[in-house]
């Protein structure tokens, strides 16, 4: 038994004031605090910035021992335990960064009952001379975050994660809490179940960020769009630009550059030190761009990100609420920008179909299930991108939460754009597939659809095909924006051997056959052009 830690601060409310400065609560953190307080295990799914850290931190404060954190990352449990060492609170890490003497003292610390918290990796927190250590002090509770790290279906998956059930089982009466903003139906089902958590009380905070406005725009010139984009909304402003290659961020940091903005690259594949480099510099100077992998990411913690940009696709809608996310973390308005266009459906769905091969192979039916959920991902994140009713309807949805849109804060509510009934169109576009043999990406068949004479039209004898100059309905825009949309609907695939080249499906047939209506969203003109032509 030791001294209470804040002897003067009893209640969950004044720990918030008295401490971490804070005048209320924000979302449910009071319930959780409360719950965890009382000794119940809890499950909170939260998005980005919702405030998760306090729902432990506090519990952690209020019941006399130790509160170990399970934290997968080494520089967030050193940002933490400075953030709570400046506060007064008795933080502190042990990791594989700690020189072998402080690791010592920060043990004597433990055992003499002189911490509040303390963050271990989760390699550390499973081994036996850690649980031997636990055994020996009282103990206030265990956190474990970014709990989705624990499914397989994910892309953060920790193989540690899955043995951590055994504190559960070490030590029955400590209360448990995961931590994740990760909420979609497998992963959750996956964190009760990896880390043994059926009896826990379930947290589920709305997943709605009221002050970002989401735009998605059709891609065709994506760095002019990314540079009308940055100088209309956010000169000087600080913001992430993902791209999907690690060649791609360095090139698009140095256009950036070159165009006089500040912007700097970020990915796996820079020198560790460069890296640091960067980060900090985003971290410490206003209105740095910073161009960046996936692998930028997880515990990026800058209040005032203006914008994040995607000039490729996220790879699911969990991945774009995550990385979006990173915009607007001090609640002022921010924008989560993309651009995406018909290669990115062809590149995400050949790969999938790449994958499905190798595990329909391998006769793995987890590896099965896998691709299958993928590919519903993937279908949800098309869903998203084509959608012309509300996006934050769309987006929410997917993690079962029901928004009643307009929100008026997306690019459908604030620009309804324009459908067209379009079974005929498709006929055309689908028929058009067929007769130039199911082999050519958009660009060539709309030359066909709209006769244009090229010479590969020329050269393959597409002009005398029965679909030459058909398409007299749409122009170019238009004609690519309908092949678009029927490949992200699934009326026309694309053939992984045929580098592109768009292939009938037999939802098409339906179409073909069967005369099944479909309709079409019409694209914005880009305003560039529109200014154009206005000036004649
Ligand atoms: P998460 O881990 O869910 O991404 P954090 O715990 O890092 O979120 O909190 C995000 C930000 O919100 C932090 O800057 C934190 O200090 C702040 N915050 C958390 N709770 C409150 C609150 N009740 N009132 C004001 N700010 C809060
Ligand atoms: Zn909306």
């Amino acid at each position: 038994p030791r001294m209470p830690k804040h002897p003067h601060a009893t209640t969950p409310a004044e720990i918030l004031r008295t401490i971490f400065g804070y005048a209320s609560f924000q979302g449910r953190q009071e319930e959780i605090i409360t719950h965890v307080a009382d000794g119940g295990d809890a499950v909170v799914l939260m998005p980005t910035g919702g405030g998760k850290s306090l729902c432990y931190q506090i519990p952690a404060l209020l019941r006399p021992g130790l509160g170990v954190v399970v934290s997968p990352l080494i520089a967030l449990m050193q940002d933490q335990v400075g953030g709570l060492t400046q506060m007064g609170v008795a933080a502190a890490c042990l990791n594989s960064a700690l020189t072998p003497s402080a690791a010592r003292s920060v043990i004597e610390d433990m055992l003499a009952g002189r911490l509040d918290l303390l963050y271990v990796a989760p390699e550390r927190a499973v081994r036996p001379d850690f649980l031997r250590l636990l055994g020996q002090v009282e103990l206030a509770l265990f956190a474990i975050d970014e709990a989705h790290c624990v499914s397989q279906w994910g892309h953060d998956f920790r193989p540690e994660y899955r043995e951590l059930a055994v504190l559960g089982r070490a030590f029955p009466g400590v209360p448990r809490i995961a931590l994740t903003a990760t909420a979609d139906e497998p992963t959750r089902r996956d964190i009760l179940a990896g880390l043994d958590l059926h009896g826990a009380a379930l947290y589920c905070a709305s997943f709605d960020r009221p002050n970002l406005r989401y735009i998605v725009k059709p891609k065709d010139h994506p760095f002019r769009q990314l540079m009308e984009f940055i100088r209309r909304e956010h000169p000087g402003e600080a913001g992430i630009v993902y791209c999907l290659s690690r060649r791609k961020v360095e090139e698009t940091a140095a256009r950036l550059a070159k165009e006089g903005l500040r912007a700097l690259p970020y990915h796996a594949g820079l020198p560790s030190s460069e890296r640091e480099r960067n980060m900090d510099a985003f971290m410490r100077e206003e209105g740095l761009i910073m161009v960046a992998t996936v692998a930028f990411g997880m515990g990026v913690d800058k209040p005032n990100v203006r914008f994040v940009a995607h000039l490729d696709p996220p790879r699911s809608l969990e991945a774009y609420h995550q990385e979006t996310g990173r915009a607007g973390r001090d609640g002022l308005p921010a924008d989560a920008w993309m651009v995406y266009g018909l290669q990115d459906i062809v590149a995400m769905r050949a790969m999938l179909r790449g994958e499905e091969a190798q595990v329909s192979g391998s006769q793995d039916h987890d590896g099965l299930a896998h691709k299958r959920l993928e590919a519903r991902k993937l279908d949800a994140l098309l869903g998203y991108c084509e959608t012309t009713a509300c996006r934050r309807t769309v987006l929410l949805g997917y993690f079962d939460e029901n928004f009643q849109g307009p929100c008026n804060s997306c690019d459908c509510c604030l620009e309804p754009p324009e459908t067209f009934e379009g079974t005929v169109v498709a006929q055309k576009a689908l028929s058009n597939v067929f007769r130039t043999g199911q082999r050519f990406g958009a660009g060539h068949l709309t030359d066909v659809l709209l006769g244009r004479a090229s010479p590969r039209v020329l050269e393959l004898g597409h002009d005398r095909l029965s679909t030459f100059g058909i398409g007299t309905e749409l122009d170019r825009d238009g004609w690519m924006s309908v092949h678009r949309q029927l490949a992200a609907s699934g009326y026309l695939s694309a053939d992984p051997d045929s580098y592109g080249g768009l292939r009938l499906t037999p939802k098409s047939w339906d179409v073909l056959k069967n005369g099944r209506s479909v309709s079409f969203r019409r694209d914005a003109k880009r305003s560039a052009r529109r200014a154009t032509r206005a000036g004649g």
